[in-house]
């Protein structure tokens, strides 16, 4: 496994790097354990964030030996110095190192944002002090807008950018990753298979590496999927699986759920990411694996308020006001298909929640 220098921080990191957010849904010793064999396998860099609740304590439990042998990084979407030194503290105590690799602003959308991080005495400058004291390493920046990233950079703050780049999401080839190149900051690449949405993972994985100076990061929190990522680097990318994604790409279109779960969660306590991206699952797993609990779920999704608290969080600007309900309705529509509900039942759902026309 060819190591790839991180930009202008000059870490050099495995060419696939370990996505720390799904390590929380899994049980704290899983955890630590699917950690420990990415590292066997020859991942050394591993991000995570403040923000994904257990995620960081696990990465800081399973690597806390492996001292400089790992690459440890990691975010904090605050941008009030209050918060940000508070959980730059807990982000330190979580990951047990002596040293952070790479801190990252995470989800750096808007200019306003950016404007905060950099203000005198603000985040960016508190980052700046730990650096002079060897707590961190290097500061990065990550967003979901390629475009945001495009003002970010030429500041000259931050040693890497990381933004979603995955076969449909390419935006950032055209404009963002040139600028990076040319100032020499190292590139990360978020969301490589967009949530699972593609056929394969491993051929959304290979496209990515065409880019050789590019570090995918995808999530990870079973030992398969570590072996099945890391079997994208036997073979460079074929035609007949470029044809594949851009048949994923036809079918998708861009208005779908990648699985980040920022939208979560709903007051109301809908669940609104699960009910968006079921189709998806369902069509991929068989209509068959539908239960009743699912029926439950997409039951709660009819009764959305449509209060916008969910589209307001969700990155990708999914129009989750109308899909919860429509996709809730679409989805007991199957439930009705799978002999689950009767279409009876259906209407008195609907009626009760005043969705029927
Ligand atoms: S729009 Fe609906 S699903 Fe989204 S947060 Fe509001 S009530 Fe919940
Ligand atoms: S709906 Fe948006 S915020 Fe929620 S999981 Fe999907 S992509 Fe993420």
């Amino acid at each position: 496994m060819e190591p790839v220098r991180l930009g202008k921080t000059n870490l050099m990191v495995s060419p696939i790097g370990f996505g720390a957010l799904p390590i929380q849904s899994v049980d704290r010793e899983s955890a630590v354990k699917v950690v420990r064999y990415a590292y066997d396998k020859g991942i050394n860099f591993f991000d995570t964030a403040r923000g994904y609740t257990t995620s960081e304590a696990d990465l800081g439990r399973a690597l806390k030996d492996y001292g400089s042998e790992v690459i440890v990084a990691t975010k904090s979407k605050y941008k009030d110095m209050k918060q940000f030194d508070k959980s730059f503290n807990t982000s330190f105590a979580n990951l047990q190192r002596s040293y952070i690799d790479l801190f990252q602003f995470h989800i750096v959308n808007y200019e306003n944002e950016l404007e905060e991080i950099l203000e005198k005495g603000g985040p960016l400058d508190y980052l700046e002090e730990q650096k002079e004291k060897g707590k961190v390493r290097h500061i990065g920046i990550t967003s979901h807008r390629p475009q945001m990233m495009l003002k970010a950079l030429p500041t000259g703050k931050f040693e890497t950018v990381q933004i979603p780049l995955n076969y449909i999401e390419d935006e950032p080839l055209e404009k963002l990753i040139p600028l990076a190149r040319s100032l020499d900051v190292g590139i990360i690449a978020m969301k490589p298979v967009a949530g699972g949405v593609y056929t394969s993972n491993r051929s959304a994985l290979r496209w990515i590496l065409q880019y050789s100076d590019v570090v995918p990061i995808p999530g990870m929190c079973r030992i398969e999927e570590v072996d099945d990522n890391l079997q994208a680097l036997d073979i460079p990318i074929t035609k007949a699986e470029i044809e594949q994604l851009e048949a994923d790409k036809q079918e998708l279109g861009t208005v779908f759920c990648r699985r980040c779960d920022y939208c979560m969660p709903c007051p109301n306590d809908i669940e609104a990411s699960y009910i968006v991206r079921s189709g998806m699952i369902f069509k991929r797993a068989g209509w068959d694996k539908m239960e009743m609990s699912h029926i439950e779920s997409f039951t709660k999704g009819l009764y959305c308020e449509q209060c916008g608290v969910c589209e307001e969080r969700c990155p990708y600007d999914l129009p989750l006001t109308e899909m919860v309900i429509n996709e809730s309705e679409a989805m007991l529509r199957k439930g009705v298909d799978q002999g689950l509900i009767t279409e009876d039942e259906l209407q008195e759902k609907l009626k009760a929640a005043g969705q029927s026309s």
